[in-house]
């Protein structure tokens, strides 16, 4: 559904995306998770056409969004991080106008404004200006323009930011309804968020694509982790020599220790492996055990390694 290849922008001396490259499925949940400035906001800019990369692709179906963007604007449901409202509109007043402007036949504005505002929550606010309306219920008049014409793909830009927590939990029911008929891609810095809603995760850290997995096999995977009394420059060499020991990433540390992150098929079976290569280095092992990765350890593992 969703392809992107190479992309790359540069604004002056900073690399706000760096050749990020990933597929979307029809029919998924896609969080895009990064820290402020990581480069969200570019990435869905561009894959919406309101912005051109340096280099680099996005397909969105069978359209090159570089070649026709306007097509692709018609074509998906765009919730901007700070979505154009107009105060002084009323809430039909605006998504006539929304109608409008997504070139939809006249004889279907009315019908779309109401099943719109149904699907948001807002038939009881049609007729209220949107100056008046809390920001959680301004946030569903962002999304009830996005979905008005029935795109089957949806881009948000951090949709629950600045919302209040029942809010919060109610825009993501809204995405859960939503993504019965869409697939939807949403930015956003909250873990939780991720893992309330989504099947697969994006990480972007510094302009870069730092993971691309579903949330289950993120939050599944046991790693085993060994802390040394202080950092052996020969360890990661003699661990690549057991077949059953995969990836070593060392992660900071307390008291000048050394943690390390061992990947492997069977974390409880490569263990007993691990600390007897360490005995007969004769490394001074403080720690050694055996830790399921979440969402959270699984992005700050990638965050302190950036
Ligand atoms: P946030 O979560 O804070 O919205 P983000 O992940 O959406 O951040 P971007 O807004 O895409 O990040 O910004 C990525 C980097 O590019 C940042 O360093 C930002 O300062 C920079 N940047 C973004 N837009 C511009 C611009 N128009 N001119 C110069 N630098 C920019």
């Amino acid at each position: 559904m969703i392809e992107v290849s190479q992309l790359t922008k540069t604004y002056g001396a900073i690399t706000a995306l760096d050749a990020v490259e990933f597929k979307v499925e029809r029919g998924d949940i896609v969080g895009l998770l990064g820290p402020n400035g990581a480069g969200k906001t570019t990435l869905i800019k561009i894959m919406t056409g309101y912005l051109h990369p340096d280099a680099g692709t996005v397909r969105i179906g069978d359209i090159d969004v570089m070649d026709d963007p306007l097509t692709v604007q018609t074509r998906i449901g765009y919730l901007p991080e700070n979505a154009p409202l107009y105060p002084e509109l009323t809430v039909q007043g605006y998504l006539l106008l929304m109608a409008d402007l997504h070139r939809m036949e006249r004889n279907r504005h009315v019908d779309a404004v109401l099943e719109a505002a149904e699907a948001t929550g807002l038939t009881d606010r049609l007729t209220q200006k949107i100056g008046t309306l809390s920001k959680g219920y301004r946030q569903r008049v962002g999304i009830a323009q996005a979905i008005m014409h029935k795109p089957d793909l949806l881009i948000f830009d951090e949709p629950s930011v600045g919302l209040d927590p029942t809010q919060i939990i109610e825009i993501r029911s809204l995405i859960r309804s939503l993504a019965e008929h869409s697939t939807i891609i949403f930015s956003t810095h909250i873990l939780a968020e991720v893992e309330a809603l989504c099947d697969r995760v994006l990480i972007l850290l510094n302009g870069k694509l730092r993971s691309n997995a579903r949330l289950d096999e993120l939050q599944g995977a046991t790693d085993v982790v060994l802390v040394l009394d202080r950092d052996e420059s020969d360890l990661k060499p003699i661990l690549a020599r057991h077949p059953a020991i995969g990836e070593v990433h060392r992660l900071p540390g307390a008291n000048g220790q050394a943690r390390y992150r061992i990947t492997a098929d069977d974390a409880q079976e490569v263990s007993p492996l691990v600390y007897q290569t360490a005995a007969k280095a004769g490394w001074a092992v403080r720690e050694l055990y055996c830790e399921t990765a979440s969402l959270e350890s699984t992005f700050n593992d990638l965050a302190l390694r950036n």
